[in-house]
Parts: C-alpha cells; sequence; structure tokens
C-alpha cells in the first residue's frame, strides 16, 4: 500500500442510452446481443479487446467442444449450435463434424462427438459482421468500470475508452466480462474459484508446410481421442496433443491486475523458450500468432438464486432454459437453471458465459464454449422479455427459447 489519493468529483456525460447492455463479447456476449437484438432490443456490446470472441478467438482456444452428451444425443441447440456453424462457415481447421451436419447414423454421432476446430480470425470477423447485422452497436476498446444504482437496479454503466470516461444508461445489463465484473462492481454477491488458473500460452505455428496449433500449456483435451482414433472416428483430425504444465507453481485469480500481468508475462517467457527450442531443429518454424488475452478458465462467478452442481445430472429443472453435456466424459446431461443467471441483489442484472452461479466442480464444465452460448443466448431473450429477472415470466421466456430451436429439457 502506497497510500491514497483523492480524486475529484466530477460529472461524468451520458453519451448513449440503450435497453441492453451486454458487457463482454466473449461467446456468452456475442450469443447474448444476438438474441436481445433477434427480439426487438436495441443494444449496445462493449468489449474491452479490438475483436469478438473473447478467448475463443483471441485466446486461440479455437476447440468448440461437444454439443452432445457422447451418447449420440444433441444437447445444445440454438445460438450454440448456429454459433458452431458460424465457426466453420469457411470449413474447420480439424474434425468437421460429418456425423452431426450430415445426418450419419447413431453408432458414428456416439463415435464422434458433435465438436469441432475453427480459425479464430474468420470466427471473430463473422461474428462481427452478423451483430452488426442485427443492428448491435459494437463499442471496442471499452472497459466497463464502475456502475450507477438506484434501488437495486443498475441505472447506468461507466466506460473508459480513447474518449476517456462517459457513462451509458440502460434498462438492463448482462455481464459477459468472464470474471463477474459488472456482478462485481454492482453489489452483487460473487465468489471466486478455490483452486484459481494455472499456466497457459497458446500460439500457432508454421512449420513443415502448413500451420498448427501449439496448445501450450492447460488445454481441454476431450478423453478417448486416442480410443476414438482407433475405432476410425474422425477425432483423429486433430493435432496430437501433448499438455504440459508450463510450471506448476503458478496459480493466479484472474481478477487481480498486477497478478494477470506477471502471469501473461510468465507465460510469454515459457512461449519464447519452446519457439526458440523448435527453431533450433527447424529453422522453418516461425509463431504465426500468439494468445492476446489471458488465459482463465475460473476466476469469479455470481452467487446466483440457484448454485448447480456437478452431481445434478439428468436432474429436471422446471426453469431450465438449455442443456450442457460434461466434455470431459460421456453420459452426464445438465438442466441450466435460469436460478442460475441472476442473484437478489439486483435487478436488472443477468450473469452469462463463465460468470453463472455453479459449484466450483460444476465451474469446469459450464465455463467452455456450448454451454456459454447457450447462457448467453438465455441472458438476451431473457433481457428482451422484461428488465426485473427476478419476477420475469419465465414461462414466456421457455417458450420463446423454444420457438428458437433450443431444447430445454431431456426426453
Ligand atoms: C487454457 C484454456 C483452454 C481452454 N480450452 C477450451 C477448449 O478447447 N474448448 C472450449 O470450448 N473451451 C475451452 N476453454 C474455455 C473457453 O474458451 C472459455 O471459457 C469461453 O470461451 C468463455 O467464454 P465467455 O464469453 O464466458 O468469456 P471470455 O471468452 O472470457 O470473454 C469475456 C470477454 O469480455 C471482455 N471483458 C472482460 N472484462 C471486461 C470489462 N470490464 N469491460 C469490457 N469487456 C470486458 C474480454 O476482453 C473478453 O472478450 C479453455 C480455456 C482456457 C483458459
Amino acid at each position: 500500500m502506497n497510500g491514497y489519493i483523492v480524486e475529484r468529483e466530477k460529472k461524468t456525460e451520458i453519451t448513449r442510452t440503450t435497453e441492453v447492455l451486454v458487457a463482454g463479447g466473449g461467446i456468452a456476449g456475442i450469443a447474448a446481443a444476438i438474441a436481445a437484438a433477434r427480439n426487438g432490443k436495441k443494444v449496445v456490446l462493449l468489449e474491452r479487446e479490438y475483436a469478438l470472441g473473447g478467448m475463443a478467438t483471441l485466446g486461440l482456444v479455437t476447440i468448440y467442444l461437444p454439443l452432445c452428451d457422447g451418447e449420440g444425443r444433441q444437447l445444445v441447440f440454438g445460438i450454440g449450435e448456429e454459433l458452431l456453424k458460424l465457426s466453420i462457415a469457411h470449413g474447420a481447421e480439424a474434425n468437421h463434424p460429418h456425423a452431426w451436419l450430415d445426418g450419419d447414423s447413431l453408432e458414428e454421432r456416439i463415435k464422434n462427438r458433435y465438436m469441432t476446430q475453427f480459425n479464430p480470425h474468420l470466427f471473430a470477423l463473422r461474428a462481427e459482421a452478423l451483430l452488426l447485422e442485427l443492428g448491435v452497436t459494437v463499442l471496442y476498446g471499452t472497459l466497463a468500470c464502475a456502475v450507477t444504482t438506484e434501488g437495486g437496479a443498475i441505472t447506468s454503466v461507466v466506460v473508459e475508452n480513447k474518449s476517456g470516461r462517459s457513462a451509458i444508461a440502460v434498462e438492463s445489463v448482462i455481464d459477459c466480462t468472464g470474471d463477474a465484473d459488472i456482478c462485481h462492481l454492482a453489489g452483487a454477491r460473487t465468489a471466486l474459484h478455490d483452486g484459481g488458473n494455472g499456466l497457459a500460452s497458446w500460439y500457432y505455428y508454421f512449420s513443415g508446410g502448413k500451420v498448427s496449433l501449439k496448445m501450450f500449456g492447460l488445454a481441454d483435451v476431450v478423453p478417448g481421442r486416442a480410443t476414438e482414433r482407433e475405432a476410425g472416428g474422425e477425432q483423429n483430425g486433430f493435432e496430437a496433443v501433448k499438455v504440459e504444465s508450463l510450471d506448476k507453481n503458478v496459480r493466479f485469480s484472474g481478477v487481480d491486475g498486477e497478478e494477470l500481468s506477471r502471469a501473461v508475462i510468465a507465460g510469454h517467457g515459457k512461449m519464447l523458450e519452446d519457439i526458440m527450442s523448435h527453431r533450433r531443429a527447424d529453422e522453418a518454424f516461425v509463431p504465426v500468432t500468439i494468445s492476446t488475452i489471458p488465459l482463465v478458465r475460473m476466476s469469479r462467478r455470481l452467487v446466483g438464486t440457484y448454485t448447480l452442481d456437478e452431481t445434478e445430472s439428468r436432474k429436471f429443472m422446471p426453469d431450465s432454459i438449455g442443456m450442457t453435456g460434461d466434455w470431459r466424459k460421456r453420459g452426464p446431461a445438465y438442466e441450466l437453471p435460469f436460478r442460475a443467471l441472476y442473484g437478489t441483489e439486483v435487478k436488472n442484472l443477468l450473469a452469462a458465459g463463465r460468470d453463472i452461479s455453479v459449484t466450483d466442480a460444476m465451474w469446469d464444465i459450464t465455463r467452455v464454449i456450448p454451454p456459454c452460448a447457450v447462457t448467453g443466448e438465455a441472458a438476451g431473450m431473457a433481457a428482451a422479455i422484461g428488465s426485473d429477472f427476478a419476477r420475469l415470466d419465465v414461462a414466456e421466456l421457455q417458450k420463446r427459447l423454444t420457438a428458437q430451436g433450443v431444447k430445454l429439457h431431456l426426453d
């Protein structure tokens, strides 16, 4: 602690008014903005970086994990599936999901889970074009850094960008920051993940006449790939990966500015060493692109009205807003309750993606791309219906989600 300063009180200009403000343009934010805009709302999406997709594109986490339960049943529909198709609109980098898109047999669908690998740059550009087509205002280089509240609701979100500090007046807010920044700023209850995060620093490289992805450090590798490969499944389209720990002693929370910089710098150092060791063996080896946002798995989340746990597979949720499987194993299937998206403290605030209310064990399941899209879509649709989320007409939300292709319950 180096003492403190008192900033001069100043008037912050309200430069915009919007019906729905989506904070964060990762997968959850993209899905939320699509759903709210398609359902008639004026939407502003804030993104701190200068491209959409968050971890999935700028972090180079380019594997769209399974939309199915591993036993041949599709669980993720709606925007979760639409975004998978968009991500490979110009071809899959690996593992085009033929078994699912070209109507193959159940046997093939069991053998090959509904997942793919996409090009991060094309996906980010296509997502941006889609949001613009839908009339979403995308503000890049814009950090949500404060909120004003009145009567238990957010009235404006204060942002900082090249123009300085300004405010956006809102009817409702969807927190898709991945770290529950808005929940934290607005005084909603939040929790940190107990285990923190390990180092990861993914990059693409060119060698042997082709560009490949190096999942450097922690990676979410679907188990059983080798077995699937032996069985003739199409999963062999993925690069063979050896997941290595970059430094077992480094753990970081994901919500401390200085610690995040140290983690990223440590990852860069290891990456440089790795690249140099490859160049010694192959002088044509060059990095093509490196992850440009911190690779954070679980950091801060909302403590919502319901906190979903890993043990609740196949449990009926009356307020389900969609489903997900478990990318790590075959069999589990979860109905995601709307109550995990809102808390009791702030009426007009929803969480989506990595920010939703789940236990530490469940977090590892809901933090990946497909469930982030499912909760983003539900949040966007809910914000199109009302702004007092604890009192929202859930039957109407479910009716609209179903009409737009989402499947809410297991058979
Ligand atoms: C090492 C690693 C490997 C992974 N592997 C896979 C994988 O193979 N497949 C898979 O499906 N998932 C994987 N994941 C998880 C997955 O990629 C992400 O958890 C998921 O994409 C998160 O989406 P999100 O939209 O919730 O959050 P994010 O992608 O984190 O998006 C949040 C966005 O909000 C922006 N933002 C943050 N704070 C603010 C603010 N205050 N104001 C404005 N903007 C803000 C950020 O810039 C970012 O764009 C992996 C994660 C890690 C760390």
